[in-house]
């Protein structure tokens, strides 16, 4: 092969076909033994015929954009690299230095080390395999939506050798980037796209193996504008029927039965505006059930399901079957603060006020609990505009929100989009009422947490052994809760507050 592509083992997982799980890789070491934790969380994709059965989805995206343009390229387990005669070796990134929204808090937290995706990221560089590859001249280039990570870590780069790390979508130069290493050319040490470079529809090609839980994008962009993302700031493209057909049916032929439906906001697949189209969004998930025994959504808004929630109990209709009981998706409530929303978010209850946002969210939840539809949501503490007042706001929508069947998972600030140049919250700012916030998400997620794991895998019977082993871990989370004193009700976080004190 000319060009092999790979990735951490962190990475190079299905995390047992349950995405979520996948949160466990930004975990720091804990109370369960290393390897344990490892086949809990990220046990290494199985192998067909020496490769990896399935792939992230970035990866194989530009295996086929490498392949189309006539360059041998395939995707490797990470201690194979060196194994089959490549000069380039493409690396795909999520979180690389462990400095995301969910391993900062967790570190910060938890103050028990570097997470796993770090570490794994590290020993990729530090393998026999790579040393062997970089002997032989090969060239190093790193890309993937965790790439911007590197921008305060150039010192990695240098260490081991990287020789260009790209920063953008990828489907318009990867061709050329590729060539001029297989060429032994020199490569630019960092390339940052612009949001206007992002590549149109017909510049992206399918996908020509399987991906990790057979995700496919069904498109890119959000409409949104909330100030520290990045995603927000690239232009708006959905993908056509054919498109995504032709990418489920990849899955499904190398056996792969269930699929994510990968956008920012799948309720808003197909529209220009904040509104969901009820035809389309419906057509596309008939589309996947088709095809597939199982479907999960990787993200939605809560704006959208309460301005649309028909939508919700018709495609509950679609999807919930004798092959799945429940779907899942990731959410951000970020705040239940109308002023933050405002602040720094202003279109996300669109087209809503900010001032109805608690509301929405609540009304949302009352939807998808109706549908079975359970979601996995995040909160973001410590934005730069957060006053206490916002925080109390949050704390008594997470009063509000406990029948809600669901995780909710605080995250520190992380600088990125419009905020990139700010600082990223730390765990020694957090005050009280960060610290009670962090506690009511606890008590939902273990509440919430041993139910959902008992439906989560009740699918396929060679799962139901793992399930008491995830018991297990969670029955450890809620010893150490209780043992710290933040599980049990006690007095001190009901003393109602007053803002400013
Ligand atoms: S709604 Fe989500 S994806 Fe869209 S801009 Fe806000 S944080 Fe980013």
């Amino acid at each position: 092969m000319e060009v092999v592509l790979t990735a951490d083992e962190t990475l190079m997982s299905n995390h047992h076909g349950k995405e979520f799980l996948g949160f466990g890789t930004s975990a720091p070491p804990n109370w369960l033994p290393e390897g344990l934790f490892r086949y809990l969380f990220f046990p290494r994709i199985k192998s067909v015929n020496g490769f990896p059965w399935q792939a992230p989805y970035g990866l194989r995206k530009i295996e086929a954009k490498l392949v189309d343009a006539g360059i041998d390229a395939g995707v490797v387990y990470p201690n194979d690299i060196a194994n089959h005669g490549a000069k380039v070796l493409g690396i795909y990134v999520m979180d690389p230095f462990g400095w995301g929204p969910s391993s900062t808090t967790f570190a910060g937290i938890m103050k028990t080390g570097m997470p796993y995706n770090a570490k794994y990221f590290e020993l990729l560089f530090k393998s026999k395999a790579y040393e062997k590859f970089k002997e032989r001249g090969g060239k190093t280039i790193v890309g993937g939506p965790g790439v911007w990570q590197f921008k305060y870590n150039m010192e990695f780069a240098s260490r081991y050798k990287i020789d260009c790390i790209y920063d953008g979508e990828a489907e318009k130069d990867v061709v050329e980037l590729f060539e001029k290493a297989l060429n032994g050319e020199e490569l630019p040490r960092y390339v940052e796209k612009a949001p206007k470079d992002a590549p149109s529809l017909d510049e992206i090609p399918e996908i020509k193996k399987p991906s990790v839980n057979g995700l496919v994008e069904i498109g890119r962009g959000c409409p949104r504008g909330c100030h520290f993302c990045s995603v927000t700031l690239r232009p708006l493209r959905w993908y056509p029927y054919e498109k995504i057909e032709k990418e489920l049916m990849v899955n499904r032929k190398h056996g792969v039965n269930g699929t994510i439906l990968h956008a920012e906001d799948v309720m808003l697949y197909g529209s220009k505006s904040v509104i969901p189209s009820e035809e389309k969004v419906l057509k596309v998930n008939e589309l996947a059930k088709k095809i597939m025994d199982t479907i999960a959504w990787s993200h939605a808004s809560f704006a959208a399901i309460a301005t649309k929630p028909k939508i919700i109990e018709k495609v509950a209709e679609i999807i919930i079957d004798e092959k799945q009981s429940w779907w899942g998706a990731e959410m951000g409530i970020e705040t239940g603060s109308p002023e933050l929303v405002k602040k720094a978010m202003p279109a996300k209850a669109k087209p809503f006020k900010p001032e109805e946002y608690p509301e929405i969210v609540k009304q949302a939840a009352g939807v998808m609990t109706d549908s079975n539809m359970v979601p996995a949501c995040t909160l973001i503490v410590g934005l730069p505009e957060e006053t206490d007042d916002d925080v109390i706001k949050t704390i008594e929508l997470m009063d509000d929100l406990k029948d809600f069947k669901s995780l909710i998972v605080p995250l520190f600030f992380v600088p990125m989009g419009k905020l990139k140049d700010r600082d990223w919250f730390k765990e020694h700012e957090m005050n009280e009422l960060h610290r009670e916030l962090l506690i009511k998400c606890l008590r939902h997620d273990i509440k919430w947490a041993k139910i959902i794991a008992n439906e989560y895998f009740q699918e396929k019977k060679s799962q139901l052994l793992l399930k008491p082993l995830y018991h297990l871990f969670i029955k450890i989370i809620e010893w150490q809760g209780k043992k710290k004193g933040v599980i049990e009700e006690r007095k001190v976080f009901e003393t109602p507050y007053t803002v400013g004190k």
